[in-house]
């Protein structure tokens, strides 16, 4: 008899929802860890080997917490994976050791991995390993799959980029977060049809600019880099956006599910050879995980006219902190401010909340001197 199994994957931000639909339509039951907290950190603090990176240790956390209270259901853990350099490319057997050795027989892992060159050997690889995730489908079945999620990540970030666009210019303050909330609700629990989710992501967009706000205002730009993983997830980046939208700030932030998985898989080259244009003199070669991303969105926030980036960097990250020690040449380089900033367990809301201010209110100062600068010369120049 077949034994029946259970899915488990990373919670990352919303797009938890759009994953529960894609094993919902390949008929598993699903279960989402829930959003990050002290006890769930504590224990996957605790279990990890000391200088693991923060990422592991949380997702850690999360798996043994879906195991120990479902002792009677078999899971596949779900775990994202690359061929390195950095800890990344030993994730799952790691996980694997720990949770044996804690006792846990009720699971197997099973890694998803981009495509990788050469192309011939990279593309079967990646359906090897989607056949042992999934199983084998009847292939529409599989299409459905992926193109529901993929509408649902598309539909749950445009609500997102509205919600972070609506927030500073909000006129009662918490009104654009109720209003995406619900419209969440609705993307969530949405039919698995795509004329559907389009149809609620038009009502619900109509809604939240409906919600009142003055439109026409020029605040400063804060561009957000670093770690893909902590940059989506928001009960580990202590919801970044939502405290510098709150600040009123502009920001925006460089990875998304989207792009970050068109960047590895679709249009991996283009990508690479983009990155490796833009970082020319900095960065020239691949350190592990976003890190060339992040040099690259840097200086790319520069030329859009931003007027700073705040590099997410999770405790333990070799990728970031190599790009860190770059970052402060382009910062000076390229006349941008950034603010890197360590994320652990330990990490506390109320330290948190005061350097993003002090960030903030020192752009807005460089933001006047800049104004008065021009108004001057534009004075000398009409006189
Ligand atoms: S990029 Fe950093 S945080 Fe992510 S797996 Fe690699 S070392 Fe860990």
């Amino acid at each position: 008899m077949r034994r029946k199994v259970t899915y488990v994957f990373p919670r990352m931000g919303y797009s938890y929802a759009a994953f529960e639909s894609f094993f919902q339509i390949l008929g598993y039951d699903v279960i989402t860890p829930e959003p990050s907290n002290s006890k769930t950190l504590k224990r996957g603090v605790s279990n990890s080997p000391q200088g693991m990176c923060f990422p592991f240790k949380i997702l850690l956390g999360q798996f043994m917490k879906v195991l120990e209270e479902n002792p009677h259901k078999y899971f596949k853990i779900v775990s994202l994976e690359s061929y390195g350099p950095c800890r990344f490319g030993y994730y799952s057997p790691l996980y694997a050791k720990i949770l044996r050795d804690k006792g846990f027989d009720n699971f197997e892992i099973v890694n998803v991995e981009g495509i990788y060159p050469p192309w011939y050997r990279g593309i079967p690889r990646f359906f090897k390993k989607l056949v042992k995730l999934v199983g084998w489908h009847m292939p529409w079945t599989g299409i459905r799959a992926f193109v529901i999620a993929g509408w649902k990540v598309y539909a749950i970030e445009q609500l997102e980029r509205k919600m972070y666009h609506l927030i500073p210019r909000e006129n009662v303050t918490g009104s654009t977060e109720k209003a995406f909330n619900a419209a969440f609700e609705r993307i969530h629990h949405a039919p698995n049809k795509v004329k559907a989710i389009k149809r609620i992501l038009a009502e619900e967009l109509k809604k939240m600019d409906a919600v009142p706000h003055v439109e026409d205002v020029n605040l400063p730009k804060v561009g957000l880099i670093g770690e893909a993983y902590m940059l989506m997830d928001y009960s580990n980046n202590l919801e970044i956006e939502k405290k510098l939208a709150y600040l009123g700030v502009d920001v925006d932030r460089s990875l998304w599910v989207t792009n970050w998985t068109l960047d590895r898989i679709l249009r991996a080259k283009k990508h690479l050879n983009h990155m490796l244009e833009v970082n020319k003199g900095y960065l020239d070669f691949f350190i592990g995980g976003d890190g060339q991303e992040s040099i690259m969105n840097t200086i790319l926030y520069k030329k859009k006219g931003f007027d700073g980036v705040i590099q997410v960097l999770p405790f333990g990250c070799l990728p970031e902190t190599a790009a860190k020690q770059i970052l402060s040449r382009v910062s000076e380089d390229f006349d941008i401010p950034v603010l890197s900033l360590s994320f652990d367990e330990q990490t506390g809301e109320a330290g948190f909340v005061t350097r993003l201010e002090a960030f903030v209110d020192m752009l807005k100062s460089r933001r006047e001197i800049e104004n008065s600068k021009v108004k001057k010369a534009e004075s000398v120049l009409t006189h």
